[in-house]
């Protein structure tokens, strides 16, 4: 008889060194990318959530997903004999100190599946993913830690990924959300009032979940062969183009899968800006090495526009992983990647130049990325032409941003009532400026006719700038609402979802990951999810600040 779930395949394991102890006990474990380990069976697994794209991708079929043999794998239920799942070994840098090793210390892999159709990021040629399941016990990593993830922590990692996915941002997936029947303690607040909560397992999904700090780790204690290992993994694996074709392992390939780590971060990065999204944690362990979205714990999305916002309360006073400083952190990151791999190029100056480059890059794919937000045409023939439009579309781009800054405007609604403007517009109208943009303001008292009239200014010169294109407003409005999403995940919206999963109720779970599909087509039966964050969330635990407990 067929077998009912697709195969698993053990690439990752059969490619890398695991550790020869198998106990399940906390410990140092050297000379391994990984050590063996089960996931913790669980009480009563039961499947909130399915990504159905996702699982046909794998080659789960429709009647597979409401299995017992579905439920049983996506909860950590599969017998062992049936899986070699296995804990990856890695380190990192914590808030800019080096924390040493680290690891996976409640996810655990299942295993790698063939993708059948590519709804993976674009930019990964692999066609193996790993399925990973975080929240599955305690492995070998988990140090004085439980393994498990509460219900609130997972819902936020289900939906975000997915609402990423969908925004066209390269970010690690997720198939399923299941409960499974425990409960742990966690003080959430961090304030001494501990108090249970129900766990539940997010399966996760992507090519690789190498981050910096599995390379970080061999270097720092000097294992030069499992570093060497480790790196060439991920080239062969994520990044073979690069190989010439005696699939020799060169200085130079190194240097250029270096080079496009660095591209990849400050893409990645750049999108991040473009919807407002602060993640929250960005330590070394926490960056991939294919350049995607991972581990989502105190992120937040912006709603009023402020650089200066973070969600996560750990990092209130220092504000290291603030919206506007998270270029600066990619980069401070990847000199620590930098530093890692010199052993393998022994040569200091072409990983400064790649370093130093990544601020070029980024610079001018923000600006690329601004342009598209403010609905800029970029397709000059005339060099000079283009050069000065560079210097001046970066002024503009500058300029919305302090605008923006200066009254609490949310940033969402503001690029989809900019696409409404006509360039037309008379920007002299200050009572017919303020009505457009009313919607978008928090305090609408605060709107004096100072800042109206910095904003019609900015409008004027956009407008100007907007007859250099000589757009149709309506194709212009086309392409904006294309890039400038109507949906988030507002952080209220996860929280009240959340809530109310607590009580039992999923339904909220359901509608915001049918919502988050289409985040950039308006729909009519989901308008509430339209509104800006409402007063009752601007200082509520959850909605505006988050801790790292999880
Ligand atoms: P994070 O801040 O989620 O990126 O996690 C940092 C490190 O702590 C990683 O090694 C995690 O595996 C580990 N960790 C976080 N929460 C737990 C937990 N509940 N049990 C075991 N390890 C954990
Ligand atoms: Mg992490």
């Amino acid at each position: 008889m067929k077998p009912l779930l697709p195969p698993i395949h053990s690439i990752f394991t059969s490619s890398l060194p695991a550790d020869p102890d198998t106990s399940n006990t906390s410990r140092s474990v050297e000379g391994a990318a990984y050590s063996w380990v089960s996931p913790t069976s669980t009480k009563s697994a039961q499947v909130i959530c399915v990504n159905n794209a996702l699982a046909k991708a794998l080659g789960f079929t429709e009647l597979s997903l409401t299995s017992n043999e579905f439920a049983d794998l996506v909860s950590g239920n599969a017998p062992a004999s049936s899986i070699q799942s296995y804990a990856m070994n890695y380190g990192g840098h914590q808030f800019g100190q080096w924390a040493g090793q680290l690891g996976d210390g409640r996810a655990i892999n299942l295993g790698q599946y063939q993708l059948h159709s590519n709804q993976q990021n674009e930019t990964v040629e692999q066609s193996f993913v790993t399925l990973q399941l975080k929240g599955a016990g305690q492995t070998p990593y988990s140090r004085r830690a439980d393994g498990m993830a509460v219900l609130r922590s997972s819902i936020r990692e289900y939906l975000c990924s997915e609402a990423m996915f969908h925004l066209g941002i390269p970010t690690t997936r997720a198939l399923s959300l299941t409960l499974t029947g425990e409960e742990v303690i966690r003080d959430k607040l961090y304030d001494g009032r501990a108090a249970f909560e129900p766990c539940a397992v997010v399966a996760r999904v992507s090519p690789s979940f190498l981050r910096f700090g599995s390379v970080q780790l061999p270097s720092s204690r000097g294992d030069l062969a499992l570093l060497k290992q480790t790196v060439d993994f991920s080239i062969n694996s994520d990044y073979p183009h690069l190989l010439t074709e005696s699939k020799n392992i060169t200085k130079e390939v190194y240097l250029n899968w270096f080079t496009k780590i660095c591209e990849r971060t400050a893409h990645l990065i750049v999108e991040w800006m473009r919807v407002g999204f602060v993640h929250g944690v960005l330590n070394t362990d926490n960056m991939s090495l294919i350049g995607e979205t991972i581990d989502f714990g105190p992120y937040g999305w912006i709603d009023n526009f402020d650089l200066n916002w973070t969600p996560n309360t750990s990092d209130a006073a220092e504000k290291r992983y603030r919206f506007g400083q998270q270029a600066y952190i990619g980069q401070w990151n990847l000199f620590q990647l930098a530093n890692a791999i010199y052993p393998l190029i022994e040569e200091a100056e072409p990983l400064q130049n790649i370093l130093t480059n990544y601020n070029q890059t980024y610079q001018t794919l923000w600006l690329a990325m601004m342009r598209n937000k403010m609905g800029i045409d970029t397709n000059y023939e005339d060099a000079v032409d283009a050069s000065n439009l560079i210097e001046s579309d970066l002024q503009l781009s500058k300029d919305l941003e302090k605008i923006l800054s200066l009254v609490n405007t949310d940033m969402t609604l503001f690029y989809r009532q900019l696409a409404n403007i006509s360039k037309n517009v008379n920007a002299d109208d200050l009572i017919l400026i303020k009505k457009h943009f009313s919607d978008c303001f928090y305090q609408p008292e605060t709107i004096t006719e100072s800042y109206l009239t910095q904003l019609s200014l900015w409008l004027e010169r956009y407008k100007q700038r907007l007859l250099i294109d000589n757009l149709a407003d309506s194709q212009r409005k086309a392409k904006m609402d294309n890039i400038n999403p109507c949906y988030i995940l507002r952080n209220f919206q996860v929280q009240e979802a959340i809530e109310l999963a607590e009580q039992g109720d999923y339904s909220r779970v359901l509608i915001l990951s049918e919502l988050l599909k289409t985040p950039y087509k308006q729909q009519a039966k989901y308008k509430e999810f339209e509104s800006k964050r409402p007063d009752w969330a601007t200082n509520k635990f959850g909605c505006s600040a988050l801790s790292c407990s999880s």
